[in-house]
């Protein structure tokens, strides 16, 4: 009797256990601070309404929201309170409070109550009986800077790919894009007052990407593509309501090419050069093959502008105050990455410049554009954010710095900056480079990723947060260098499970999950994010170029 007595408890844990893991087995990524389960479930088929505090009419596009995304029923009793609560007091943190007929969503702004909602639908959408296991949600931000990188110069992507992506960013509660507008292979962004850098700089040549391969025209990556003002502004309004900030880089001195195919005059010597939209730029040859045999293009395209030159500042002041006439963000990106200065060393009009100013070096000279830069950026109130070689020369304090270097000196420069009193985010290449194959980089190798490593304690309030860059040279190769994907497809293929990883790290600063652990939550939520979501998912077929 005894025996059996003690076979029947025992089924009886098991079944508890096993309801339990069907039960917890929905989570939350990011992970939230702090969860508490109670008994029972609030079912979604019972949901009736949705109640805001009425004096907060900000939240009305939030329960607009709610309706839009989970099943709401006339009739059904149970509800979804959302309110503003000066008792949380961190911008972006909140409360989700589950029960069996009410959820709560608290928090000290929309924001924050914008991501407790995302928690909430993350919930549901993981829920195989439309039920949600109750249970007490605390959480709040990490990191203040949770980015995403896009190229669109190599890889144009339509507004309604860009709204898609904005998309996924909120769900995952990342919030800011920075759109990497322009490059060598192309100007993807109207200027009113210099309609030219769009209408020829959108042309990369025959061919729009590079990094090893291009394709040909009409090949659907964007030759000639590029984003007007109306576009601009409904993509920057879009990302506001999902509470993500767009941040424009405009990629100088170098990585012009593009811009110096419409602004030839602003090489420093003209002769070298054969501007044609219609034949390449630079007159560079397409026919040359690498050591495979695959047409490359050639990396020392990677032109700068003249800097001697008094019309190139004229120019480019008059393009960022557009660009920040478009673009409220707080940051703005100026690029700054890979110079490689040969051309100001030969330049008689850079030379001058250098002697007149006092300058030492080319490194001196790129700091002179830096600094000359950044000084009319503040001058409109913003902030100017530069990749990590804008430090060669000197730069000052104000600057922010992307560091983005994965060789052995990553120590130094982390720490050198520090010390310089510069703020920084990080996207090192080889932990959340994201165009690359999962071989080379999986998710779990981005869950290793340790933000704050180099980082003295004393500096860590300077670390902004985390991003992933998603480059674009390969936005629709397959590892033969043939056409095999659509650009969203294979975007979506080495962004996600990857982002996730991300996402984690950039809310919480440290690890709070033990990777094993992790990773079972990733499995549940690739499940979601290709049945659900439309979200293609998959190993990518590229050729790694790094
Ligand atoms: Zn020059």
């Amino acid at each position: 009797m005894r025996l059996i007595l003690g076979i029947v408890l025992n089924l009886c844990l098991l079944l508890t256990f096993q309801a339990e893991a069907q039960k917890t087995a929905a989570r939350i990524i990011p992970t939230p601070t702090k969860v508490e389960y109670h008994n029972g479930s609030f079912n979604l088929n019972d949901l009736g309404k949705i109640i805001i505090d009425e004096q907060h009419k900000e939240l009305d596009d939030l329960r607009g929201l709610i309706q839009q995304e989970l099943n709401v029923q006339t009739k059904g009793k149970a509800s979804i309170s959302l309110k503003i609560d000066s008792d949380i007091k961190n911008d972006g943190a909140y409360q989700l409070a589950i029960g069996k007929s009410k959820i709560l969503i608290s928090a000290a702004n929309s924001k924050g109550v914008f991501y407790g909602i995302q928690s909430l639908l993350q919930l549901a959408d993981q829920s195989v009986d439309n039920s949600i296991e109750c249970q007490q949600v605390q959480d709040q931000p990490g990191f203040k800077w949770r980015g995403l990188h896009i190229d669109v110069a190599r890889t144009y992507y339509p507004e309604a790919q860009i709204k898609k992506i904005l998309r996924m960013m909120a769900y995952y509660k990342l919030n800011t894009l920075h759109w990497h507008l322009t490059d060598d292979q192309a100007w993807r962004i109207e200027i009113k007052k210099y309609p030219k850098l769009a209408e020829v700089g959108s042309y990369g040549g025959p061919y729009s990407v590079i990094g090893g391969k291009w394709l040909d025209k009409g090949n659907g990556q964007g030759h000639g593509m590029f984003y007007k003002h109306k576009h601009i502004k409904r993509i920057i309004a879009y990302a506001k309501k999902y509470h993500i900030e767009v941040v424009p880089e405009i990629d100088m001195p170098a990585h012009a090419g593009a811009f110096l195919a419409a602004f030839p005059e602003l090489l420093c010597t003209s002769k070298d050069t054969l501007p044609n939209p219609h034949k390449g730029l630079f007159g560079l040859d397409y026919n040359w093959r690498n050591k495979e045999g695959l047409k490359q293009y050639q990396w020392d395209a990677h032109r700068e502008v003249c800097i001697g030159k008094e019309a190139t500042f004229k120019v480019l002041t008059d393009v960022f105050d557009e660009v920040m006439e478009l673009f409220p963000s707080k940051y703005i990106h100026i690029g700054g990455d890979e110079a490689y200065k040969h051309g100001w060393e030969k330049c008689a009009h850079c030379q001058q410049r250098m002697k007149d100013e006092g300058l030492v070096d080319v490194k001196k000279l790129q700091s002179y554009f830096v600094k000359r830069l950044e000084k009319h950026i503040i001058s409109k109130g913003r902030k100017m954010i530069g990749w990590n070689e804008i430090m060669q020369g000197g730069i000052n304090a104000s600057t922010t710095v992307m560091f983005w270097n994965g060789h052995k000196h990553d120590k130094e420069i982390i720490e050198s900056a520090l010390k310089n009193g510069n703020n920084m985010i990080m996207t090192p290449i080889n932990n959340v480079y994201f165009d690359t194959t999962y071989e080379r980089r999986s998710e779990k190798d981005v869950y290793q990723y340790q933000p704050l490593e180099f980082v003295p304690e004393k500096y860590e309030d300077k670390i902004m947060g985390i991003q992933a860059c998603v480059w674009g040279e390969y936005g629709r190769l397959d590892s033969s260098g043939q056409v095999r994907y659509d650009a969203m497809e294979n975007f979506e293929r080495m962004m996600f499970p990857r982002l996730l990883s991300l996402a984690e790290l950039a809310w919480h600063k440290h690890k709070i999950v033990k990777d094993e652990v992790f990773y079972k939550h990733i499995e549940n939520h690739v499940k979601v994010l290709k049945e659900k979501k439309n979200i293609s998912i998959g190993e990518v077929k590229m050729v790694p170029w790094w």
